[in-house]
């Protein structure tokens, strides 16, 4: 029987802290993941627009990541912040 007035055992203690790892863990990939897709430059910095311009816009870009459907607004791998599919900056880059 188990005396819950007993102080944990080392074994409790070894449990507990492997959870608590595997948690950090998963947490540090998911921020890794948000940090990789969204950029650092500033929109103002490349004059981004939320419209087409010349017939160039964000989801025919290369640095274009797609929300959760096609005309969900996504990230960029280089400009910091919500980016509209129909969007446009000026280090537009043609999908290869
Ligand atoms: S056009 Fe600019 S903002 Fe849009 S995906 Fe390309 S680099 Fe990012």
């Amino acid at each position: 029987m188990i005396d819950k007035n007993q102080p944990a055992t080392r074994r409790d203690m070894l449990k507990k802290t492997a959870g608590m790892a595997g948690v950090a863990a998963v947490a540090a990939v998911v921020m890794s993941q948000k940090a990789h897709a969204e950029g650092s430059m500033s929109q103002a910095s490349v004059q981004y627009q939320d419209s087409p311009k010349d017939g160039h816009q964000c989801d025919g870009c290369a640095l274009y990541v797609p929300g959760p459907s096609a005309t969900a607004n996504g990230q960029c791998t280089a400009v910091a912040g919500v980016i509209s599919p129909k969007g446009w900056c000026s280090i537009w880059s043609a999908k290869s």
